[in-house]
């Protein structure tokens, strides 16, 4: 073992319209004891306060992409988000330091989309992926996403510290709360606690491969010269998560009711479709290989 784990933070309302991890982190204040261990202290926090405080994904920009070291050392932007993410910074970080705060985060995210049980990663922190495959070994269907998407994970909350994890659920409407993912979620954070708890007492198995999925690519919905949607996530994907595309499959059928075909020469798998908040990122879906890493 390199080091303990000695503190984990429990982050929700990064977004503050995802309700799940709001109301998780209400849960865990109320009740602490759920996510205390003998070996470690567990530390719970909304962080969007603004946006969850008017249900919304954020008050000025998107918080989860704001925690590059680049952004937390300028001191010129002035959106809510830019002071708040430096705010989060001093309580979880500093980001960078050799003595952070926490030296985990697990932050708790919703999706529009039919992600199922998810976590989102794109770390390359081995420690962080042997508390990945102990969750996945515990709940099988718990899917496991290698991330490489807008941006890479070092902007979220869950890069702050050595060691993060970022949980996504779905399909939820943004605003809503739904007891068998809330309790879902709960089941995956338990899960990485034990890691923790094993792994600080050297009892923790090593795994040496996972079965994830891995981003290719992102793809937007056609618009026409305006920037306007001209059609939208084809019926066959809708609430279908993890649907396998091959060349001549229907991605989008427009408004007229004309089907839009995958193209691509490979088979690939649809990943959060339909995701509410990503109509503004200008993206429809992401598409993924399914493979087994080593680790
Ligand atoms: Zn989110």
């Amino acid at each position: 073992m390199d080091h303990p784990i000695r503190k984990v933070a429990l982050t929700g309302g990064t977004h503050g319209n995802e309700l799940t991890g709001v109301y998780l982190v209400q849960k865990f204040l109320a009740h602490p004891e759920l996510v205390q261990r003998e070996s470690f202290e567990t530390l719970c926090m909304h962080t969007n306060v603004g946006a969850i405080k008017q249900c919304t994904r954020y008050v000025d920009k998107d918080l989860n992409r704001t925690f590059t070291l680049e952004a937390l050392n300028d001191y010129s932007a002035t959106a809510y988000e830019d002071a708040l993410s430096k705010v989060i910074n001093q309580k979880l970080g500093p980001k960078g330091s050799d003595e952070t705060a926490v030296d985990l985060v697990i932050d708790l995210h919703t999706t529009t989309s039919d992600m199922g049980l998810s976590i989102c990663v794109s770390t390359k922190d081995p420690l962080t992926w042997q508390a990945i495959a102990y969750a996945k070994a515990q709940i099988p269907e718990l899917n496991i996403f290698r991330w490489n998407g807008d941006t890479d994970d070092a902007s979220f909350v869950s890069s702050i510290p050595p060691h993060g994890i970022t949980i996504e659920v779905g399909p939820i409407p943004q605003g809503v709360l739904r007891a068998d993912m809330f309790f879902g979620t709960e089941k995956v954070i338990q899960a990485l606690l034990d890691f923790v708890e094993l792994y600080n007492s050297g009892e923790a198995q090593s795994y040496t491969e996972v079965e994830i999925y891995d981003h290719v690519t992102l793809i937007d919905y056609p618009r026409n010269k305006e920037g306007a949607i001209t059609a939208m996530l084809h019926p066959t994907l809708q609430d279908n998560g993890y649907a396998k595309v091959s060349k001549g499959d229907p991605l989008f059928v427009s408004l007229e009711g004309k089907d839009i075909c995958y193209e691509g020469k490979e088979s690939r798998y649809v990943l959060f479709a339909n995701e509410a908040a990503y109509y503004e990122k200008h993206f429809s879906m992401c598409l993924a290989d399914k493979k087994t890493i080593k680790l």
